[in-house]
């Protein structure tokens, strides 16, 4: 992770390279040493790339910005050699929000094209024959370059509409979908169009294209996920925190020492622990950190984490989804008035997830 390059900041929105990013500029070197090419076309062709990029940057800033107005945050849009991703703080809420923060993306391509349009002389490009277009299109200048930029940006408008969810495409179809249809049945019929269209990118990719097949995986994958996440958010609704937590946990003091613990992991089946004063929480162990430290002769206040979110019993589910999912925080302690009622993680808000789904179908 700490390869990654950050580019820095527009709207208080991180740019970030992903390192296998580099590995699109070597294999760009490679492959046309391996053509036969000379230091101008291997820069040509280098520079080409970051523009290309450079414009997906502009795409992902679209859906971003389309976001802020409907008060969705962005926190950072990461370039990976297939494309870039902006990563919304939560999903618009409505049909018509998802609509446009959809379209805002594809939009800022199709503007470049026409922008492209009036400076480079396409028609041009279009009137010649196929051996002459060659030969032109051959020669490293500016022109040809901006050209090869306007196909681009024409082939990412295209590509983006094809109705592959999680693409641009496939939202905007679960968008339409879902004003005649519950979201939930939407996003199904959505992702299930979006997978058997990554069937078929896997197979083009076989044939034409290894980045396809990268796109395939990332396009079936993205669509269980999402679906998935639509699917609980469904079954969640309605419910809080108070339903779903341990009651049953084990806590200790900060004096307490760490063999305590080590012994609790080892005759139990708990991993992560509250520590309590006074029924305060003053912080929590993380199995990773009783591990590490399991051999050395420490208390609980010098392994535990003293920085950690809570929720209250009456929260919604929706939002302690959020929260270990989508945050990544592993083990949430619940509170009451103030006072700690219970704890809540991912296995036990899965298991939660089971039981209802079960009610349901
Ligand atoms: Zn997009």
């Amino acid at each position: 992770m700490k390869a990654n390059l950050n580019l820095g900041s527009v709207f208080g929105i991180k740019i970030i390279v992903h390192w296998t990013f580099f590995f699109l500029i070597l294999w760009i070197v490679f492959s046309e040493l391996k053509r036969g090419g000379n230091s101008e076309s291997i820069f040509f062709n280098i520079v080409l790339v970051l523009a290309v990029f450079g414009c997906v940057v502009l795409h992902e800033l679209g859906h971003a910005l389309a976001a802020k107005r409907f008060g969705i945050g962005t926190k950072k849009i990461v370039l990976l050699p297939i494309g870039g991703m902006a990563s919304l703080e939560r999903i618009p809420e409505s049909p018509k929000q998802e609509f446009l923060v959809t379209l805002a993306g594809p939009l800022v391509n199709i503007l470049i094209v026409v922008i492209l349009y009036f400076i480079v002389p396409v028609d041009e490009f279009v009137r010649l024959n196929f051996t002459e277009t060659f030969e032109i299109l051959m020669s490293f200048t500016i022109q040809n370059f901006l050209f090869y930029l306007f196909l681009v940006n024409l082939g990412l408008v295209i590509f983006n509409f094809i109705p592959a969810f999680p693409m641009d495409g496939g939202r905007i179809l679960r968008a339409l979908l879902a004003i005649k249809l519950a979201p939930v049945k939407a996003t199904q019929i959505a992702s299930s169009i979006g997978q058997f269209i990554a069937i078929l990118f896997l197979f083009t990719g076989m044939l034409y294209n290894p980045f396809l097949i990268i796109i395939a995986l990332f396009v079936f994958l993205g669509a269980h996920g999402e679906n998935q996440i639509i699917q609980h958010m469904a079954l969640l609704k309605g419910h809080t925190v108070d339903e779903a937590m341990m009651i049953n946990i084990t806590t200790f003091k900060p004096e307490d020492s760490i063999d305590l613990v080590v012994n609790k992991i080892i005759s139990g089946t708990e991993t992560n622990f509250l520590v309590l004063e006074d029924h305060k929480i003053k912080g929590i162990l993380y199995h990773k950190d009783i591990i590490d430290k399991s051999n050395e002769n420490v208390l609980v206040k010098d392994v535990m984490k003293t920085k950690f979110e809570t929720v209250k019993d009456t929260d919604s589910l929706h939002k302690i989804y959020h929260i270990i999912f989508v945050e990544n925080k592993t083990f949430v302690p619940v509170l009451s008035k103030e006072k700690v009622v219970g704890v809540i993680d991912a296995t036990n808000l899965n298991e939660y997830i089971l039981l209802q789904a079960r009610l349901v179908f």
